[in-house]
């Protein structure tokens, strides 16, 4: 896997610090506390590659990893600030939300994105809010239902179908399979494969 081989590359704070490198570009977003991290580790293969970005004062940056061989770059991973915090001033969170939308909107080189949500808590306003800033695009998205060990099969069942009724909106306005959905856990490993086949498809065609 391409992912097997990734490591840390830039931190961004700023839209004109976007790093001008031409290589493709697959995004993860969250509420904090869903999952991403934990996500994006065991998608490659390391413990800590995301952990390092949640330094508090870090947490509101777009951090950038390399993934491919090392003297081959194929593409990044690219790990958004998560949202949904209780707590977050209206400065920063205007910042955030200038950042993170002109970002998603505008990049070229994004060609998908990873929407982590946590499969008890699944399609929060603000998960919509991320569909409705990229879903524009035409650009696929992937949804992870993580933390799927928590969940039963009856629960899971309808952790998927509250999902696919919105993914069913967005995909009957552009009359394509844009969005797509999938259960996922860290912990025991599952789905791992389906969204590995998923993001190394968007980076190399
Ligand atoms: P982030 O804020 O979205 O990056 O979330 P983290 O990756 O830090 O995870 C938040 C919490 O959920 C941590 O305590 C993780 O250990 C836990 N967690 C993440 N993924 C899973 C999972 O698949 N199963 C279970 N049971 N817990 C998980």
């Amino acid at each position: 896997f391409l992912l097997h081989q990734a490591r840390f590359f830039t931190t961004v704070n700023h839209l004109r610090d976007l790093p001008p490198t031409p290589q493709p570009e697959v995004a993860f977003a969250g509420r904090s506390n869903a999952g991403k991290s934990s996500a994006i580790n065991v998608l490659c293969n390391q413990r800590r590659l995301a952990f390092a970005s949640k330094t508090p004062g870090r947490t509101q940056h777009i951090n950038y990893f390399e993934v491919g061989p090392q003297d081959e770059r194929a593409g990044f991973v690219v790990d958004l600030p998560g949202y949904g915090y209780a707590q977050v001033p209206g400065a920063a969170k205007a910042h955030w939300e200038a950042l993170l939308s002109s970002y998603m909107k505008l990049r070229p080189q994004l060609n998908g994105l990873i929407l982590v949500m946590d499969a008890r808590r699944p399609c929060t306003d603000l998960d919509v809010t991320m569909l409705d800033w990229f879903a524009p695009t035409g650009k696929p998205i992937h949804m992870l239902l993580t933390k799927a060990d928590k969940l039963n099969r009856q629960e899971s069942t309808l952790a998927l179908r509250k999902t696919r009724t919105l993914i069913d909106r967005y995909n009957a306005a552009t009359g394509e399979e844009q969005l797509s959905v999938q259960l996922f856990s860290m912990l025991k490993r599952v789905g791992l494969e389906e969204a590995h086949a998923k993001i190394e498809s968007w980076i190399v065609p």
